[in-house]
């Protein structure tokens, strides 16, 4: 049985050039493969997911390792990758700073044929010395996947611009003249016109 994928501690490539933030990688080694034309196989991979960072707040996948279905096939020269995951992720609300989850399901595919350059769609950025970079396809499918704003629900009212509470649990609002005292005090000089 031929060890066909490793999960090894090495630097995040983009961004982290002297590995102080080390982790965890799964890779494929593509070289242990040796797909005939037509033939199709599968794969499944624990990918461990480091945390997601959006507009500012941080995204913990729990659990943070999951298992990715990889399939594998051959299609005239070129080799396709489908990718398969579901991944759950908790955090804060963007509106209200409550409990906030969404559970992102990637279906995505590369195609990888080792003679075509770069610019190509069949050159894959995931496959880096003939090692397919399954943690780093999969983070950046997941992101793709997660929407501009992450609520508690789709109809979060959010915190009141001027006290601060949450309008979830009390909705309420502000008289004009308590909203900002600076129209108070014009409404004093109106008076004395
Ligand atoms: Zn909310
Ligand atoms: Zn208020």
């Amino acid at each position: 049985m031929i060890q066909r994928y490793q999960t090894n501690r090495m630097a995040n490539a983009r961004g982290d050039p002297w590995g102080r933030y080390a982790h965890r990688v799964t890779t494929l080694d593509l070289r242990a493969l040796r797909l005939r034309p037509g033939e199709v196989r599968k794969e499944t991979l624990d990918v461990e997911l480091e945390p997601f960072v959006l507009g500012g707040m941080r995204y913990e996948a729990t659990p943070a390792t999951v298992p990715a279905e990889l399939e594998i096939s051959q299609a005239s020269g070129a080799t396709v990758f489908d990718l398969r995951l579901r991944a759950h992720l908790s955090g804060a609300c963007m509106r209200c700073l409550g409990f906030a989850e969404l559970e992102p399901e990637i279906v995505a595919r590369e195609f990888y044929d080792p003679d075509a350059p770069a610019s190509d769609e069949l050159h894959s950025d995931y496959v880096v010395r003939d090692h397919l970079q399954v943690s780093t396809w999969a983070r950046d499918a997941i992101a793709l996947e997660l929407p501009d704003q992450i609520l508690c629900r789709p109809e979060c009212a959010g915190l009141c611009p001027t006290c601060g509470k949450d309008l979830n649990v009390e909705p309420h609002e502000h008289q004009e003249r308590e909203l900002d005292p600076r129209w108070a005090a014009l409404e004093g000089i109106r008076d004395e016109l």
